[in-house]
């Protein structure tokens, strides 16, 4: 079998986690510890002894996904001696990892669990699709070079236009922004202004966003191909003694998670990756 297609039963390939009796559980600081990177995993900690209990798949929110995926593998792959800071810059993905954006983000997979409600799920997505229509009308609206245009454009310290340009190339000028555009070429229905954020943001940071989606893209092809729970690191050729100490210690389920370990460069993650397609055709044979 090719190693892409070692792919693992996606989780929510199953029916939502639902309580059989209505009594409340608890996740956070109210079972008695205090700060947000307690509170937060026993949430997820919660979740996997509910999928645990009722023999699901363990659910994993991975590095593109969430701080807490972050937290996990870093606390999992790397080790910490120190007490754990969860700070932003140890999120690789954190221009998509944003406060605004949490519950646009996650609130599917919360519903998908059992844990977001239907309405709360509605109001995201429908943030989600106002956000999109929004942005298309940015980038397809073509403002002309009227003197009442040039003349707000001079008022805002930036440059005339001589030509007509899309609105979308406006906002993107670091002296202009979406109030003061919206003001002046506003949408034909009011837009909530959670999707006027959204619509912002993402047209200003929009390079440097396709850029991070490009880079998930990659960490995602790695992170699907599976280590098997039983592989034998000291038949992986090529690795260093150290490497396979760590690896054996770790034991990673997956060559993004490996990628992921200190000491390991690109040539053993294509060594592993080599063992790793070996032994799946021998377990196969
Ligand atoms: C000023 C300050 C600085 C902090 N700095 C840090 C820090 O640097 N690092 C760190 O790790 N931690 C820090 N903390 C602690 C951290 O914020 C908390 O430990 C964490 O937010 C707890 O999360 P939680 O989800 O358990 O509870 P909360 O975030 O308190 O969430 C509980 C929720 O339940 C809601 N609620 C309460 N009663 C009811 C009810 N009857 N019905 C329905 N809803 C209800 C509340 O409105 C609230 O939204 C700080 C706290 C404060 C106040």
């Amino acid at each position: 079998m090719p190693l892409n297609m070692i792919i693992s039963t996606p989780w929510n390939s199953f029916p939502p986690l639902k309580p059989k009796n209505q009594r409340p559980v608890f996740a956070g600081q109210i079972n008695g510890t205090s700060g947000y990177e307690e509170a937060g995993p026993r949430a997820l900690a919660g979740i996997n002894a509910a999928c645990s209990v009722q023999k699901r798949p363990p659910f994993v929110l991975d590095r593109s996904q969430a701080y807490m995926g972050v937290m996990v593998d870093d606390l999992v792959t790397r080790g910490t001696n120190e007490p754990y800071r969860m700070f932003t810059s140890r999120a690789e993905y954190r221009l998509l990892l944003r406060e605004d954006n949490a519950d646009l983000r996650l609130s599917r997979i919360g519903n998908e669990l059992g844990l977001v409600d239907d309405e709360t799920l509605n109001f995201c997505e429908d943030i989600q699709k106002q956000t999109q229509r929004e942005i298309h009308r940015i980038k397809t609206l073509v403002v002309k070079p009227t003197e009442a245009v040039n003349a707000f454009l001079l008022e805002r310290g930036t440059t005339p236009i001589t030509n007509g340009v899309k609105l979308e190339q406006l906002l993107k000028r670091a002296e202009l922004d979406y109030a003061s555009l919206q003001a002046l070429f506003p949408p034909p229905d009011p837009v909530p202004p959670r999707a006027q954020e959204q619509a912002e943001i993402e047209i200003t940071y929009e390079g440097y966003i396709r850029r991070q989606q490009n880079e998930i893209k990659k960490y995602k092809d790695l992170e699907r191909i599976r280590i098997p729970e039983h592989f034998d690191y000291t038949a992986a050729p090529g690795l260093s003694n150290e490497l396979k100490e760590k690896l054996r210690q770790i034991l990673p389920t997956s060559l993004g998670q490996a990628s992921r370990i200190d000491g390991m460069t690109p040539a053993a993650i294509s060594v592993l990756m080599v063992a790793v397609s070996a032994f799946q055709n021998r377990s196969q044979t």
